[in-house]
């Protein structure tokens, strides 16, 4: 078996990954055995976190749009589906092997690192050509050129720092498994690659179900599975992952309209949930995928670099025309308004789950120091916005003797239904107030002697480590209003 990849890079983003860890957000999976390459656990905090961006994300979508609905597909399907996709025939990565480290590297990614890097020497434009010259010869399929390209650039192995290379090969990326009892009825089936199919082998099911009229849109979230090569760079590419995906599906002519819509929409999104604008940008495709007419990423500037967290794609009318091929199952909708059939043609935008878990792990990481000499602090907590914070409130009282443990604990009841709320006595209220800040929580409710007589407690914001003087019977007020999704709406 292979074992979990150490992360190579810089040390910030070494940080987030040991961060992550030792506070409870993402774990190596079964790493008692030392762990599986591309594969992670989400902790106690991670899995509040990802919920809530799921939960942002779902609601955004659905709530949010009068003409989207939501579905919840099986991860297996017909066989028959990845035929129609094109996925059988046509999803696979272009990987090429180191014959003295016996490596296996993805030829693109190792060709785009090598125009990074004339991108970080000041040659821009030796960068672009490069992609550009490689993006042609994925297109023919003209692998003998894609492999002379590497030789040509002299790209080693960063292992064996050789240049002797394999020819350039096609790898599917599906994982297959069998259903059935026994051997000789078992038949073959994929785990999903892409959430994306549910919704179009159900595209008629909710049409007709929810009387839908065109354009509308199906959003579903649900794992995914890849076989990925190059497994590298902690939870952004991974084996089992979790998609956010819907398909839009409008009149044939109205891509173009509908696919600028839905980029603007999607960047108003990672922006509204605190990603900041300097980090984001769009990134068009050099190669479209073979149901594309249009297509484009949103980039995060993560520490290793700007990398797609989202893909938009105009996908025309591929899937559902595949499928009718492929079904003999008509895949029209009948148009009250043109008073005609069609297949409809479909923008999808398609986002990873731990992706932007991953973005948003990273723009929360902050290594704070202040002060100089003797008073120099340094402080580590994380950012998150408080509609995402995996725990909103911490409720501390400062002692645990006087009567103060019992109003704590009944503040505590009063918030609980309401939001994520914890509960804590030990240790010193610094030492605490340290704890919270560390996993991200953005306010901490100090319950003191004075709340006895004042009916007051005090509240220390995260960010500022600001203290302010809050009436008790005002506190659920003040915090409803400020972990509500609705700060994040309200920018969408
Ligand atoms: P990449 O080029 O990075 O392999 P992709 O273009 O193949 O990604 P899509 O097929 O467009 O990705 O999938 C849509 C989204 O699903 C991506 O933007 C990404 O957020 C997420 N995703 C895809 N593959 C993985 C993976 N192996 N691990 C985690 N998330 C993934």
């Amino acid at each position: 078996m292979e074992k979990a990849a150490a992360p190579t890079e810089n040390s910030t983003f070494k940080n987030i990954v040991s961060h992550a860890k030792e506070y409870g957000f993402v774990f190596p999976s079964s790493e008692i055995y030392d762990g599986l390459a591309a594969v992670y656990d989400y902790g106690q905090n991670g899995v509040e976190l990802k919920n809530n961006l799921k939960n942002v994300w779902w609601k955004a979508m659905t709530q949010l749009h009068e003409n989207v609905v939501g579905i919840d597909a099986a991860i297996f399907m017909h066989p028959t589906t990845w035929k129609a996709s094109g996925h059988v025939d046509g999803f696979s990565d272009p990987m090429i092997d180191n014959k003295d480290s016996k490596k296996r590297y993805r030829a693109d990614v190792l060709i785009e690192d090598c125009a990074a890097n004339y991108e970080a020497k000041g040659e821009p434009e030796k960068a672009k050509t490069l992609v550009q010259q490689m993006a042609r010869f994925l297109e023919a399929e003209d692998l003998k050129s894609v492999q002379e390209l590497i030789i040509s650039e002299n790209i080693v192995c960063p292992v064996s720092g050789t240049a002797n290379w394999t020819e350039v090969r096609q790898f599917n990326l599906m994982f297959s498994t069998q259903v059935g009892s026994v051997a000789e009825d078992a038949t073959a089936i994929y785990l999903r690659p892409e959430t994306a199919q549910g919704i179009f082998v159900n595209f008629l099911n909710v049409q007709k179900s929810g009387r839908m009229k065109i354009p509308f849109g199906i959003a579903q979230i649900g794992k995914a599975f890849r076989n990925e090569i190059v497994a590298r760079q902690f939870t952004f590419r991974m084996r089992e992952f979790e998609q956010m995906e819907m398909q839009f599906f409008i009149r044939p002519g109205d891509e173009k309209q509908w696919y600028e819509a839905w980029k603007q929409i999607r960047m108003k999104w990672h922006l509204a949930i605190g990603l900041p604008a300097e980090k984001l940008k769009f990134h068009d495709h050099e190669k479209l995928a073979h149901y594309a007419n249009a297509a484009v990423d949103i980039e995060y500037q993560f520490p290793f670099g700007f990398k797609e967290i989202e893909g938009i794609h105009s996908r025309t009318d591929f899937d559902l025309s595949s499928h009718e091929k492929f079904s003999k199952k008509k895949q029209q909708y009948f148009d009250t308004e043109l008073n005609k059939n069609y297949v409809p043609y479909v923008v999808e935008t398609s986002v990873g789950a731990d992706r932007v878990f991953l973005a948003t792990l990273c723009n929360a990481y902050t290594e704070e120091v202040t002060g100089e000499g003797e008073d120099k602090k340094e402080r580590v907590f994380l950012k998150f916005h408080p509609a995402l914070a995996p725990v909103k409130v911490a409720i501390l009282p400062i002692t645990k003797k006087d009567g103060l443990p019992e109003l704590a604990r009944q503040i505590f009841e009063d918030l609980r239904y309401d939001m994520n709320v914890v509960y804590e006595e030990r240790d010193s209220i610094g030492k605490r107030y340290t704890r919270q800040d560390l996993i991200g929580t953005p306010f901490c409710i100090a319950v003191d002697h004075d709340s006895l007589q004042d009916a007051s407690v005090t509240i220390r914001h995260r960010d500022t480590t600001v203290q302010e003087r809050v009436k008790i019977a005002d506190l659920k007020n003040i915090l409803l209003e400020a972990v509500s999704i609705k700060r994040i709406f309200e920018k969408l």
